[in-house]
């Protein structure tokens, strides 16, 4: 429940906000703060969506992507990789892309992330007020600030591919997943994956990348049978840790699939 509201008219009034107000929380699209699931929680809530950068920039080798800019928009986008638009494209419906921001959702920062796992393999960095840049790995790490933008390198020959896996077509994901791989030399080069839903956060798997890294993609069935062994989720309403141990490793296969599909 929102007990107070602020419109800052800088970022610099809005961290001073932050730092200060108890139970400050920054109130972007609103789609995650204004939900159900903190009607109990008494918050101060500092609106920043008119303070931050909404556009998207494609540099000589990297793209920036403002944090203000609402996941209609990255979807509708034809500058950003296809599979981060998927991701996009896998929230909700229309109505919640139109309100939701890319800032938001990194600082919600919840298991089935939209956006994470795609952030996390592309090795983004995320542009704050006032401090430093982070790496997404590091995200958590240090009180996390105002995030303003989301810096990803896009190297020739990178390819990157994302999938969700959920109930029904607008329901939350119960696990999403995003690979990148550098093609060209018929193996995977600078392998990276993470996926969300099988931990508090969305996470990279370096064990899983190191023992695929270097080499011809596997046959499926192996593919999958090893990549359950790097996965440890937990038995809840949404699966239990079997079912979702599997699915991760059907939809890592697919993903790495057409990874080759494309290049190798
Ligand atoms: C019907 C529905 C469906 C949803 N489906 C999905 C889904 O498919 N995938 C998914 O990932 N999420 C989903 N969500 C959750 C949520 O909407 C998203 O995480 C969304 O991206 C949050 O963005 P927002 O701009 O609305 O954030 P807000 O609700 O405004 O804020 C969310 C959190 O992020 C922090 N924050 C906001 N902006 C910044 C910033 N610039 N820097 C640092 N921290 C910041 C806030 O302090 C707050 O804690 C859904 C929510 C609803 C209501």
């Amino acid at each position: 429940m929102v007990q107070a509201y602020y419109r800052p008219e800088t970022l610099e009034e809005a961290l001073g906000l932050l730092g200060r107000e108890k139970d400050a929380r920054l109130l972007a699209g609103g789609s995650y703060l204004l939900s159900p699931q903190f009607k109990d929680r008494a918050i101060s809530a500092i609106a920043i969506s008119s303070l931050l950068p909404q556009g998207i920039e494609r540099r000589k080798d990297s793209l920036i992507i403002g944090a203000g800019i609402c996941f209609q928009s990255l979807a509708d986008s034809s500058l950003v990789p296809e599979a981060l638009r998927q991701a996009a494209l896998g929230m909700a419906n229309r109505n919640v892309r139109n309100r939701a921001t890319v800032g938001g959702n990194i600082g919600a920062d919840r298991s089935c992330s939209s956006l994470l796992p795609f952030f996390l393999v592309a090795e983004a960095i995320y542009h704050r007020a006032g401090s430093d840049p982070i790496p997404a790995q590091r995200w958590r790490e240090e009180p996390p600030g105002i995030i303003t933008a989301v810096e990803f390198p896009l190297p020739a020959g990178r390819s990157f591919a994302y999938g969700r896996y959920s109930r029904s077509a607008c329901d939350l994901a119960l696990i999403g997943c995003a690979v990148r791989a550098d093609l060209g030399a018929g193996r995977l080069d600078n392998l990276r994956v993470a996926l969300g839903g099988l931990s508090a956060h969305a996470q990279r798997y370096p064990g899983l990348e190191a023992s695929l890294e270097g080499k011809p993609l596997p046959p499926r069935a192996e593919l999958e049978e090893m990549a359950q062994a790097f996965f440890s989720p937990i038995d809840d309403l949404r699966g239990s840790a079997a079912f979702k141990r599997r699915r991760a490793a059907v939809l890592l296969a697919d993903l790495l699939g057409s990874l080759k599909e494309r290049r190798l």
